[in-house]
């Protein structure tokens, strides 16, 4: 396919640069030019598809670096609970009745959900399974994604197995769409052993499957609540020295391809060894302020120099997948606790939704930014609205007042995937009803406590 996105104003999110009356020439998955409309047309005429772009923002697409796409279908299942007993009697529970399709059906809808607010790439942490699994529905949806098998102590072999036929069938395939990783739940629902067994894997893998280009990464929780050294003492009776980082770096997990969702209750020796190793960050303020889990010391890290990047969180712990949400709540949260309005800016939160989450994914030579040779991953989002008006500076709108519904066209390695808000890949009303439909059984499954 062979696109010219013209006459917007390009963010391109690399040095700073703003284009504007800007163009983009696209020719199958990449970004072959980007410039001035006038110079790109007379180039770029014949045989190419154009979108008008005209009064209109065209930005890289966001990069949610942690979600867990198939609990969408646990959207306001539970609210208003501590983390242990949302997890236990709540979701753990409900959880050991989800079979394949639901997972499958799941994954349909925050990739909906995802695309129509901007997403391109979604890192995904959940139960993988061969039949049909997240990696199938990011697929269709032509959704980009790491897609990974969330591992526990428990079930060692059924991990084993999962984590060989994820890599095998699905890293870097449908058109280099969808990654896959090693995903450890947790420092306390892995033990050491499992750990440190979880990292070789993950290497294994990236030998027979992956390449510097394209590697398998490791997600894992990490440092989410105050009190994970007492929950490692009781599974393991290991009495942690200095923090969750030293712990996790001792077993000598930690390294540039590991991305830590959360890192909210760190000490100062954890963020130093987290910088020694170029370890990764997911923050999702949301799900920790929903949650209750506290506040992630995210100023430090930055000034640190550590990669900070953006997540949401599982759409049952926040409870939607809208990054421009978690973009203003991280620029107003870190403001407001330090009680400094100088921190997180708008165009560093940008940065951190969309270049810093393709390094924290080690993705980043191919998205994250509008430039050429890279893979054409774009959202355009309609400035002619009340709340978009009047138009000083583009960062400042798109971090404190634009919305997900201001998105209207959406490109995902060239291929359009929303055109004026119309899902391409999906019948959005189909995908809607399949969720109630699972719903409805899984509460039914649930209650006759059967799959
Ligand atoms: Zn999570």
């Amino acid at each position: 396919m062979k696109l010219l996105v013209h006459s917007g104003t390009i963010i391109t999110m690399h040095n700073k640069k703003i284009i504007r009356q800007g163009a983009i020439a696209i020719e199958k998955d990449t970004i072959v030019e980007i410039g001035k409309t006038h110079e790109l047309k007379r180039k770029y005429g014949r045989g190419y598809e154009k979108i008008d772009a005209k009064g209109k923002l065209i930005i890289p697409g966001f990069i949610n670096t942690h979600q867990h796409a198939a609990m969408s279908l646990l959207r306001g299942y539970a609210n208003d609970l501590p983390l242990k007993e949302w997890l236990e009697k709540w979701i753990w529970p409900i959880e050991k009745h989800m079979t394949s399709h639901d997972i499958y059906v799941g994954a349909l809808l925050t990739a909906a959900e995802s695309i129509m607010s901007g997403t391109t790439t979604v890192n995904t942490m959940y139960h993988y399974m061969p039949e049909e699994n997240e990696a199938k529905a990011f697929a269709e949806a032509g959704l980009r994604g790491v897609v990974g098998h969330v591992c526990f102590s428990w079930r060692k072999k059924q991990d084993k197995k999962a984590l060989e036929d994820l890599a095998k069938n699905w890293h870097n395939k449908a058109d280099g769409l969808i990654r896959a990783s090693v995903d450890p739940h947790s420092p306390y629902t892995v033990d050491p052993e499992y750990m440190k067994e979880l990292k070789e894997i993950g290497k294994e893998l990236n030998k027979k499957y992956g390449s510097e280009k394209a590697p398998i990464i490791w997600h894992i929780h990490a440092a989410e609540t105050d009190d994970e050294p007492e929950k490692i003492r009781k599974a393991f009776k290991i009495q942690l020295k200095n923090g969750i980082m030293e712990y996790l770096d001792s077993l000598g997990f930690l390294d540039e391809r590991v991305i830590a969702a959360h890192c909210v209750a760190l000490t100062k020796r954890d963020i130093e060894i987290m910088k020694q190793r170029k370890v990764k960050v997911s923050h999702n303020p949301i799900s920790n302020l929903k949650l209750a889990s506290g506040i992630s010391p995210v100023p430090k890290m930055l000034k640190k120099g550590i990669t900070v990047s953006l997540g949401t969180d599982s759409p049952c712990s926040n409870n939607t997948a809208d990054m421009f949400e978690t973009m203003k709540t991280t620029a107003i949260l870190h403001k407001g606790v330090n009680k400094n309005p100088t921190l997180t800016p708008a165009q560093q939160v940008l940065e951190m939704a969309t270049i810093e989450g393709a390094k924290a994914l080690s993705w980043e030579k191919e998205i994250g930014s509008i430039e050429t040779g890279k893979k054409a991953d774009l959202a355009i989002i309609n400035l002619n609205k009340p709340h978009l008006c009047p138009l000083y500076n583009e960062a400042s709108h798109l971090v404190y007042a634009a919305k997900a519904a201001d998105v209207e066209t959406v490109i995902i390695n060239g291929k359009i995937v929303m055109e004026n808000k119309k899902l391409t890949t999906l019948n959005v009303e189909k995908v809607m009803e399949m969720a109630e439909k699972t719903k409805n059984s899984l509460l039914e499954r649930l209650a006759r406590n059967v799959k």
